[in-house]
Formats: C-alpha cells, sequence, structure tokens
C-alpha cells in the first residue's frame, strides 16, 4: 500500500478538533502526525489537557502526542492541515501555513468570503477549487486554504443543489433548530438552553444567508459569480447534542410536482470528480417518507453522519414546495465536509 499522507489537526482540544479525530481515526489516505492547541498547552500529551467528550473513546495512537504551537514549526512533516481554530486565530494563523507550502482546509469563517477562496461543498460546486490557482499567484504562497461552509448551510445547500440544477431557485426561507455541539464546549450554559430555544445565534443567519449563494455560484474563470437566490434564515439554538434540523421553503423558477422534486432529490449524485472519494456520504440525499422525519436523535448518523436526510416533503403556500432537512453538524458540517475536501484537494494536486 502507498504512505499516508501526513497531517494535522489545528486546534485538537475543541469539540470540532475532537471529532476531527475520531473522523480521521484508520483513515485509508491521511495520517494524523501532529496536533496543536493554544500556547498554554503546547508541550503536553493529549490526553492530558483534553477533555475528551465523544461517545467513541478516544483514538490510541492520539493519547501520548504532544501538542505543537499553532505554526508550520508545530505541526512536523504535515503536508495538509486541518483547521478547527476560532476564527480570529485562523485569521493570523492559517495564511503562515500556505506561505510556507502547507495546504490548509479550514472549518473557520474567517476566509470563507475571500473571492479567490474555494468554499467548497464536493457533492456540489468542487470545480470551484480552481480558485486555489488564483490565490496561489496573487498571494504569492505555495500552498492555498480552502474551507467548507458554516454546519447550517451545509445541509441546506446540499438539500437546495438539486432544485437548484433542475428548476431554479427564486427565494429560500429556512428556520433552523440548531445543536449546542455547533457552539463548542461549554459552549451555551445548561441553565439557559434547558427547557428553552434561544432564538439568536451570533452572526449566523448572515452567513447562512450568504454562503450558499457563493457555494451555488457559477464559476466564470478564476471567480465567482454569486448566484441570484434571495435566502432568509431564522436560526435558533436548541437543547439537542448533535444535528441541525431546518424547515425550508423555496420558490422555484421553473414550478415542478411534487414527484419531480422528490425524484431529483433522490437521485442527486455528487460529480464524478468527488463521487467515489472515501468520505463521499452514500447516498448524498437520503427522503424519508414517514410524517414523522427525520428526526436529530434517530436520523442524524444517517451514512455514517455524512448524508443529508430530506423528510415532509409537501406543497408551500407561498413559494412552491416545503422540507424538513437534517444534517450533523459536527461530521457533514464540520470535520466530514474538511476531511472530505481534503480528500478532494488531494485527488486534485494528484497526490492521490
Ligand atoms: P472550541 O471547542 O472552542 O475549540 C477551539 C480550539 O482552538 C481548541 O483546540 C483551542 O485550544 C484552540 N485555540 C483557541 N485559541 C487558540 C489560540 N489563540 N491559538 C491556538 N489555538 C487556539 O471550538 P469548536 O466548536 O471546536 O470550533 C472550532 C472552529 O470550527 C470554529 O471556528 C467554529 O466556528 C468552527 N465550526 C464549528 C462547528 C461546530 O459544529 N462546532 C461547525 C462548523 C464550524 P485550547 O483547548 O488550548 O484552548
Amino acid at each position: 500500500m502507498t504512505e499516508r499522507i501526513p497531517v494535522a489537526v489545528l486546534g485538537a482540544t475543541g469539540m470540532v478538533g475532537q471529532r476531527f479525530l475520531q473522523f480521521l481515526d484508520g483513515h485509508p489516505w491521511f495520517e494524523v502526525v501532529a496536533l496543536t492547541a493554544s500556547e498554554g498547552r503546547v508541550g503536553r500529551r493529549y490526553r492530558e489537557v483534553v477533555d475528551w467528550r465523544l461517545p467513541q473513546p478516544m483514538p490510541v495512537w492520539a493519547e501520548d502526542m504532544v501538542l505543537g504551537p499553532t505554526s508550520p514549526a508545530g505541526v512536523g512533516e504535515a503536508r495538509l492541515v486541518f483547521s478547527a481554530l476560532p476564527s480570529g486565530v485562523a485569521r493570523e494563523a492559517e495564511p503562515q501555513f500556505a506561505a510556507r507550502g502547507i495546504w490548509v482546509c479550514s472549518n473557520a469563517s474567517a476566509y470563507r468570503r475571500e473571492p479567490d477562496v474555494p468554499l467548497l461543498v464536493p457533492e456540489v460546486n468542487p470545480d470551484h477549487i480552481v480558485l486555489i490557482e488564483r490565490q496561489r499567484r496573487e498571494r504569492g504562497w505555495p500552498a492555498a486554504i480552502i474551507t467548507n461552509p458554516n454546519c447550517t448551510t451545509t445541509g441546506l445547500v446540499i438539500a437546495l443543489a438539486p432544485l437548484h440544477r433542475s428548476f431554479g431557485l427564486k427565494w429560500v426561507f429556512v428556520a433552523s433548530l440548531q445543536a449546542l455541539s455547533g457552539a463548542g464546549y461549554p459552549g451555551v450554559p445548561s441553565l439557559a438552553i434547558l427547557d428553552n430555544v434561544i432564538p439568536h445565534i451570533p452572526g449566523e443567519e448572515d452567513k447562512v444567508e450568504w454562503e450558499p449563494r457563493k457555494i451555488l455560484g457559477a464559476l466564470e474563470g478564476e471567480e465567482v459569480r454569486l448566484a441570484d437566490v434571495t435566502l432568509s434564515a431564522h436560526t435558533h439554538r436548541v437543547p439537542v447534542w448533535d444535528g441541525h434540523t431546518l424547515a425550508v421553503s423555496v420558490a422555484l423558477a421553473r414550478p415542478a410536482s411534487l414527484d419531480e422534486v422528490v425524484a431529483v432529490l433522490e437521485g442527486y449524485e455528487a460529480p464524478a470528480s468527488t463521487r467515489d472519494l472515501p468520505s463521499a456520504p452514500r447516498p448524498v440525499i437520503a427522503v424519508r417518507t414517514e410524517p414523522d422525519r427525520p428526526q436529530p436523535r434517530l436520523d442524524r448518523d444517517t451514512g455514517r453522519g455524512m448524508t443529508t436526510v430530506v423528510g415532509r416533503v409537501r406543497p408551500d403556500p407561498l413559494g412552491h414546495v416545503k422540507f424538513t432537512v437534517l444534517s450533523h453538524n459536527t461530521i457533514r458540517g464540520a470535520v466530514g465536509g474538511a476531511v472530505y475536501n481534503g480528500e478532494w484537494l488531494a485527488r486534485y494536486l494528484g497526490w492521490r
């Protein structure tokens, strides 16, 4: 077997960082050779400092890894880093890696809106990866930063992509019920969220209203023309551990029957370039027909947490169609998305 590609996880002690370790455990292409955290933990063993919060045990290989600084010097031979850093930290740190020839797959929002940075969902817009050519040329970096979207955007845009392709989208209304794990750990205090719903997640609505327009946008040379669709988002934090639920109403550019809508959702496949990558969801979208599905506790692990689950497809009196979307926020919406992006990057660069 060919040697695996050495990678590192930046911000390995956080909620998303822990999920990265779990998701990369036994990965066929990537081998984790370095972990980083904030300055106070540098030099300590991972198991001594991490507050491990996942039900699955910590991977054995990670236990005694010594945390490095979040800089190129801290990641050894890694050719690619997966970033689970807070956005402000990512803004400073990530360019240092790209400038030293180390590729960055980032979960953070810091660079998502830059016109030369791909905002990638491999099932939807893998062609946008060509923006890295512009990024490297214009910034003078030997490597580049690629990003995955906000965890709420991810499930939404995967459900919208087949409708956008087949019928066009005029407007989209979405109300989210977002899991607590999306706020990191310890996140929202228990006394604030138990028996409660919080109708405000700072910065979230703006991301959900903008990011799908870039992802669904058309690539023109080395530029993305934002998709001409209006989105209105209402975001809420709810007492669910993992799995974001979205109530979505859509007005199509070309009206379609419910049967046609269900058929394009069920039949949706990733483009040929990304369809067979190790983390590709199978299926991309699962359509449930029961009247009370999807539910986060029952359905979030569909397709190892990588499948987007859609249910309750029905007519919408304001637009054309409405439905419920469920997406695993820390898997498909965070680490699974970043690792899938990393696989696509590795293929694009000819490493695999
Ligand atoms: P978190 O639990 O707060 O973890 C943050 C990580 O970054 C920790 O490992 C922390 O290390 C490290 N860190 C903090 N300040 C640092 C600094 N100055 N220098 C170096 N490392 C530093 O956050 P999270 O929920 O895992 O989220 C991480 C990122 O992913 C955020 O940008 C978030 O918006 C994004 N994201 C999260 C989700 C989700 O569902 N949670 C989904 C999509 C995207 P220490 O332990 O040493 O402090």
